[in-house]
């Protein structure tokens, strides 16, 4: 089968210049278009010098439509309205779109699931197998550790600029102890705490976000019960983990039925 063709958008961004280096250094993928938004200084600059790895000969446009039709995949770490309209585009297309954007709210993600009748979208607030993984330990624990017993609660730090919280990755966890309790996450959750909150509700899963210089991604679920303490925990050193379980899963969604998968399927961790 001949390289699969990727398209990075947001390609100026952390995450997009990650991308383009990762693309570069797995076989079997290529870049052959990068998109920013409307207004970025990086237009017309190329992708790969930008990201630091010398010419690659893919300039930097603001039009999604002539590339996407032309790709075989797109890879979307932007913001949650763009990773909405360019779903759209990726099921106008019927090609493969990684989504890895954070943040999206209910309506977005019911517009992204519309758009996987036509595309084939892997969406995960985490692309990383060690996060993954760690999901499918918290899901085993909190089925194990009985809610009258155990509070579980999910503390999460990022990088200065981040701009949801919780982040992405924490509310996958907790969506992943949510199902190991066999409860919805919503409803249940404690997003934060100020001032006179009473005591912890039974069974709630709270969340508490940091934000501080260059960290790349640490999370950590804690059980805590009476007298003893389990900490599950993660911590990113790399963007590049994200990156190259993005083109992993672009590679593995090609050739796939229409559909929005998850990181979990991608990995065979279902
Ligand atoms: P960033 O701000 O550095 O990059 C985002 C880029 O997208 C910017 O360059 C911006 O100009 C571009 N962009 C925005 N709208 C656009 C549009 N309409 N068309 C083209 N480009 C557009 O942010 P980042 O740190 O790279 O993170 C991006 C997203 O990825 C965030 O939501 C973050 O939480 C998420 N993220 C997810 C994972 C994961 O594994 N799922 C890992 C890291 C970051």
């Amino acid at each position: 089968m001949s390289d699969m063709g990727l398209v990075v958008v947001g390609a100026a961004g952390r995450m997009g210049q990650t991308l383009v280096r990762a693309i570069h250094s797995i076989s079997g993928a290529r870049v052959i278009g990068a998109v920013e938004r409307t207004g970025s200084p990086h237009l017309g600059k190329d992708a790969g010098e930008l990201a630091g790895i010398g010419r690659i000969d893919v300039a930097i446009g603001d039009d999604p439509l002539p590339v996407f039709a032309k790709a075989d995949g797109v890879l979307d770490f932007t913001a949650p309205a763009s990773s909405v309209e360019f779903a759209g585009y990726a099921a106008q297309a019927h090609i493969v779109h990684v989504i890895g954007t954070t943040g999206c709210t209910a309506e977005d993600d019911a517009k992204i699931a519309a758009a996987a009748r036509h595309a084939m979208i892997v969406k995960s607030g985490n692309m990383s197998l060690g996060v993954n993984l760690l999901a499918v330990l918290v899901e085993q624990a909190a089925r194990a550790l009985a809610a009258d017993d155990f509070d579980i609660e999910i503390l999460e730090m990022h990088h200065k600029h981040k701009v949801d919280a919780p982040s992405g990755t924490a509310l996958l966890l907790g969506e992943a102890a949510a199902a190991g309790r066999e409860v919805a996450l919503a409803g249940n959750d404690v997003r934060s705490r100020d001032g006179h909150t009473g005591a912890r509700k039974p069974g709630s899963i709270g969340f508490a976000a940091l934000r501080g210089g260059s960290v790349v991604g640490d999370h950590s679920v804690i059980l805590a019960g009476t007298g003893e303490r389990i900490t599950l925990s993660h911590h990113a050193e790399d963007r590049a983990i994200f990156a190259r379980g993005a083109v992993r899963a672009a590679l593995w969604a090609r050739g796939r039925k229409p559909g929005l998968y998850s990181m979990r399927d991608v990995l065979g961790l279902s």
